[in-house]
């Protein structure tokens, strides 16, 4: 996707002044910092800040092109924390990290606490036979990562996440999966695993006691979730069909199971974008995404109608954060020979998150 499409996404904005002149600063200090940066950015993030990156992408192409980043010093993620954490591992140790708001975390990477999780693993190895696979989403801390890493598991991606569990049924006889259960949940059913065969980790994780169905289960879910994502439901699915006969739905697979199964498709931000893009003149979309990203791709192919699974959609909070003023801050600092808000992993969790996210990239390619 060129950045010329992307930038026709910010024809109609109207900033103040103020805003404009912001805008055209960041413009001028990423051109005078080009020899050394690169500024990523995720599809959620707002509209303005799409316009002004060099990659825009979802979690794995950012994390592969991060992970190709020779000639750049400073690598400035407009994203959430455990994506600048995945770029700083991801590139050799002199790579500056930089996020433009350091509290912009992502609820979900923080519903596995590595105390909870070490605890659970521990219980596993001792009550239930078999080798379990540790499988992360991509959407953890660096510290999951590197547990994963350390036990044999790997990291996926909502677009890689069925290779992912092929590949831990070559290895193992059952994953653990980590944080999110809808997409873990999801990935399951799409494989052909039975739901009686799905287990839910649930209740005290510190004093994990199990049920006898995870001696048979194949796939164990942690029990997170992303809160944007969660709050479509199968009602809207019906209602936007009703309303607009015809629609075709696609879903984030961070979607509850019941949304996913009433939708035509489910895929990642960039298998989104991909079937909207190919889809014929005149289509009629309903996507169920994080709401910035769905109102852009209506300004990105205003020959078809592009409406929100829910109006007025829903905007993950923390990635909403980055803003004009934080990134122009982030670089004006920078442009003065100042570092600020850099994310940078410790040596011994970055090793060990390395080997899961370079397996990731090798099983995956
Ligand atoms: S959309 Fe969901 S998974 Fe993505 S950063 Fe926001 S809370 Fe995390």
């Amino acid at each position: 996707m060129c950045m010329e499409t992307f930038e026709k996404g910010v024809e109609n904005f109207k900033p103040s002044r103020t805003q404009d002149q912001i805008l055209a600063d960041i413009r001028t200090l990423k051109h005078n910092l080009s020899h050394e940066m690169i500024l990523l950015a995720h599809h959620y993030q707002q509209d303005e800040i799409i316009a002004l990156a060099d990659v825009v992408g979802d979690s794995l192409k950012l994390a592969q092109k991060a992970a190709k980043i020779r000639n750049k010093k400073y690598i400035v993620f407009a994203g959430v924390h455990f994506m600048a954490e995945s770029a700083d591992i991801l590139t050799p140790s002199d790579r500056v990290v930089l996020l433009p708001e350091p509290k912009a975390g992502c609820p979900l990477a923080e519903m596995a606490d590595i105390t909870e999780v070490e605890s659970v693993w521990r219980a596993l190895k001792n009550q239930v036979k078999g080798k379990i696979i540790p499988v992360t989403y991509i959407n953890s801390t660096a510290v999951i990562k590197a547990f994963v890493g350390r036990n044999g598991g790997t990291v996926c991606t909502s677009g890689n996440a069925g290779k992912i569990f092929d590949w831990a049924f070559e290895q193992g006889d059952k994953i653990l999966f980590l944080p999110d259960r809808y997409l873990g949940e999801n990935t399951a059913l799409a494989k052909g695993i039975p739901p009686e065969l799905i287990y839910h980790l649930k209740g005290d994780m510190l004093n994990p006691v199990f049920q006898e169905d995870i001696h048979t289960a194949k796939v164990l879910l942690w029990d997170g979730y992303c809160s944007v994502h969660r709050r479509f439901r199968p009602e809207d699915v019906t209602n936007i069909r009703k309303k607009h006969p015809g629609v075709r739905v696609i879903v984030h697979p961070e979607c509850s199971h019941d949304v996913v199964a009433k939708a035509d498709d489910s895929g990642s931000t960039e298998k989104i974008l991909h079937q909207v893009e190919q889809s014929k003149a005149g289509s009629v979309w309903a996507v169920g995404t994080e709401a910035h990203m769905v109102n852009r791709l209506q300004e990105m192919f205003p020959d078809k109608t592009i409406l929100q699974l829910k109006n007025p959609g829903y905007q993950c909070v923390t990635m909403s954060m980055t803003t004009p003023e934080k990134l122009h801050h982030v670089l004006s600092e920078l442009s003065k020979g100042h570092v600020i808000h850099q994310v940078k992993v410790k040596q011994d969790i970055a090793r060990d998150a390395y080997t899961a996210l370079n397996k990731m990239l090798d099983i995956t390619g």
